[in-house]
């Protein structure tokens, strides 16, 4: 099999697109989705001069998706002096899977010169995933708890280090399944909140009054085996290993039923991805025109909530942790 573009050794074959391309073509693909992703989206405002720049917090992992954002965004920023780009790592209290992708994460950092920093459940919350799991009181899926802590922590995070953006590695598989796990839900006033969250182009989004750090997911248009392929042409350091506690068993159902479709019919998550931004937005633009309900704080710690209450504090709660957050 050889590369369309240039006659090489093809490393990979998309059915969805019908391409065949070698190892350069392959990752200058790569790279050149993820920046039409990031001018599409209008990531990079036009306030941001070199005067007064942005700062881009990007939650790094150390898996092969956060580690394939990280180096994109560096190569193409790094020279820019519009954007800071900054690091975090959020540490769950896992035992030796969260350390030796924390090592992973330090070593990609130190080889970009970029600024890492780390923050934890326990500095956050005074609790553990490991203890969390064991005790579960609510007899859930520990990914159940840890989804909520890992999100708040972030937010938290990028609020307190007074970043502009909160970019994450999802990969157009991820995005794939949470739009088909909303879409089953029933849920559309959670889809269009996703919209002014993290979804649409910021030029579409509603910020006047964001009660958080607008997130932005620029590697949403690649699939996740490009994304490992990536990773690996490019050696870049990962920790690739399952979390010991993972669980979660619906995201997995769907997982499965979207790669039987994709094989079926190529072109699948793209197509879903492409309508559920589309619906996104205009639900969005709908509830903004009126019928929204006012949107509340949590009493406990400040974030937006629709309750009185939210879901990490009313989690933390049942957890007997400490509540922290300055909001
Ligand atoms: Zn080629
Ligand atoms: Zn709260």
């Amino acid at each position: 099999m050889q590369c369309d573009k240039c006659g090489d050794e093809a490393v990979m074959s998309a059915a969805y697109s019908g391409q065949h391309l070698c190892a350069d073509h392959f990752t200058r693909s790569v790279e050149s989705r993820v920046r039409r992703r990031i001018r599409a989206d209008a990531l990079l405002s036009d306030d941001a001069t070199p005067a007064a720049p942005e700062t881009w917090l990007v939650g790094l992992s150390g898996g092969k998706d956060s580690a394939v954002l990280t180096q994109v965004l560096h190569d193409t920023f790094a020279a820019d002096p519009r954007v800071e780009l900054v690091a975090v790592t959020i540490h769950e209290g896992i035992d030796g899977y969260r350390d030796a992708s924390l090592e992973a994460s330090v070593e990609l950092t130190e080889i970009l010169d970029v600024e890492h920093e780390v923050a934890s459940y326990a500095d956050e919350y005074g609790i553990e995933m490991d203890a969390v799991a064991d005790e579960d009181p609510l007899d859930m899926a520990p990914c159940a708890y840890c989804g909520v802590f890992r999100r708040d922590a972030l937010s938290q995070y990028a609020e307190a280090f007074g970043a502009d953006k909160l970019l994450t590695g999802h990969n157009l598989d991820d995005e794939a399944q949470t739009a088909m796990m909303n879409l089953l839900s029933g849920d559309v006033r959670q889809i269009a909140k996703q919209f002014d969250a993290s979804l649409g182009s910021f030029e579409d989004r509603d910020l006047a009054d964001a009660p958080f750090v607008p997130r932005a997911k620029p590697l949403r248009d690649v699939p996740e085996k490009e994304v490992a392929l990536y990773a690996h042409l490019r050696n870049l350091p990962t920790h690739v290993a399952e979390c010991p506690h993972a669980s979660e068993a619906y995201r997995g159902e769907i997982r499965d039923h979207l790669h039987a479709l994709e094989a079926e019919h190529p072109g699948t998550r793209h197509s879903i991805m492409a309508g559920y931004e589309d619906l996104a937005r205009l639900a969005a633009e709908a509830y903004r025109d009126g019928a929204d309900a006012p949107r509340g704080t949590c009493d406990r710690c400040g974030a937006p909530t629709g309750g009185e209450v939210c879901r990490k504090c009313d989690l933390l709660g049942e957890l007997g942790g400490e509540v922290s957050g300055d909001a």
